[in-house]
């Protein structure tokens, strides 16, 4: 082999050290991608210019040399993947330890559904006058003035109007003010004996911590023969006792209502001091919960009902209010925000 071989071959084995050495000290990708253009890049490539030697090599020995480039050219590149991965692999390493989770941790919590307090105190009432035997009647949210106001014995000059602040949809046509109207179309369609409750939404053009533009009532309505206001008393004391207790007293207050005669409302005796006396209900003992009273004559007969054959009682009462003292909430406006803080309480 003549001298230019050898010395030729040796540069080889030169080039292999520089890059091991090179690879050994380089500390990241860039360094090894610098690395990798010293050797092969297209200009100024070590492996290239070794290529240029070949010229000056006796022709018999060119194959050997050409060989050895290229059996070197594989291992740089072998060296140069394995520098490559495994500072890969460490970044890799690095990262996971930094964003470290302790999967021995539980994990969070699922939260059950539940009604909605206004959906359980709805169906709470329902459930109370279901099992006295009344029946759920619903009706249109949007409805005829003469079913929410003429009918109910409130004609177009009663000042009770003016107690509804009335959403007005077009002549004629009115947002319901009250559930009434429900009985209206019960006592029209179904005759005597009737025993109903007409639980649902209503609208009024109200808003503060005590009033919503749309509210729930349910309201009740019983007609048949020998109807008295006893049996009105004896209806809803038991309604009461099952809704706040079997301890609680109600009283009986006269009232006015335009579609009922005589007119009551009760109170229970409050559900937060047990009568002593506080801020709920404003020192007095009692709540006021319904409002009542037997079947206007005037109701009846607009409705094909001959009041000297049938009487009855109706009741109604505020599903809001009612639900405030169940649980103790102190602005109605809550039940409609759906904040699941609060909602989550109950
Ligand atoms: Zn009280």
């Amino acid at each position: 082999m003549s001298q230019e071989t050898k010395a030729a071959l040796a540069s080889l084995d030169e080039l292999r050290d520089w890059t091991r050495k090179s690879l050994a000290g380089a500390s990241d990708p860039a360094a090894v991608a610098n690395i990798k253009a010293a050797l092969f890049g297209r200009k100024a490539g070590k492996v290239n210019d070794l290529m240029k030697l070949l010229a000056s090599l006796p022709n018999e020995e060119k194959k050997t040399f050409g060989q050895a480039v290229n059996t070197l050219k594989d291992e740089l590149t072998a060296m140069i993947d394995a520098a490559a991965g495994a500072l890969d692999a460490a970044a890799r390493d690095a990262a996971l330890r930094s964003r470290a989770v302790d999967i021995t941790l539980p994990g969070r919590r699922m939260h059950d559904g539940h009604p909605h307090p206004l959906t359980d105190t709805l169906e709470t009432l329902t459930g109370i006058f279901s099992r006295m035997g009344f029946h759920v009647r619903t009706g249109p949210h949007i409805e005829f003035e003469k079913y929410n106001f003429d009918l109910l014995n409130i004609a177009a000059d009663h000042p009770a109007r003016d107690m509804h602040d009335t959403f007005w949809m077009w002549d004629g046509v009115v947002l319901r003010t009250h559930t009434s109207p429900v009985q209206i179309r019960a006592m029209l369609k179904e005759k005597p004996p009737l025993r109903i409750i007409a639980p649902g939404a209503v609208f009024r053009c109200d808003h503060d911590a005590t009033h919503s533009p749309m509210f729930h009532q349910v309201e009740g309505l019983l007609v048949d023969r020998h109807v008295t206001f006893a049996d009105l008393k004896g209806t809803l004391g038991v309604f009461a006792r099952e809704c706040f207790g079997a301890a609680t007293a109600v009283r009986f207050r006269a009232s006015y209502f335009p579609f009922t005669e005589p007119s009551a409302e009760m109170d229970i005796q409050c559900v937060n001091c047990g009568g002593r006396g506080c801020n709920v209900c404003k020192q007095t003992g009692w709540l006021e919960i319904l409002g009542c009273g037997m079947v206007h004559p005037n109701v009846l007969r607009s409705c094909d009902i001959d009041p000297d054959r049938y009487t009855g009682f109706a009741f109604g009462m505020g599903v809001e209010r009612i639900t405030m003292l169940r649980f103790g909430v102190n602005d109605l406006r809550l039940f409609f925000d759906n904040d699941l803080r609060m909602l989550r309480q109950f």
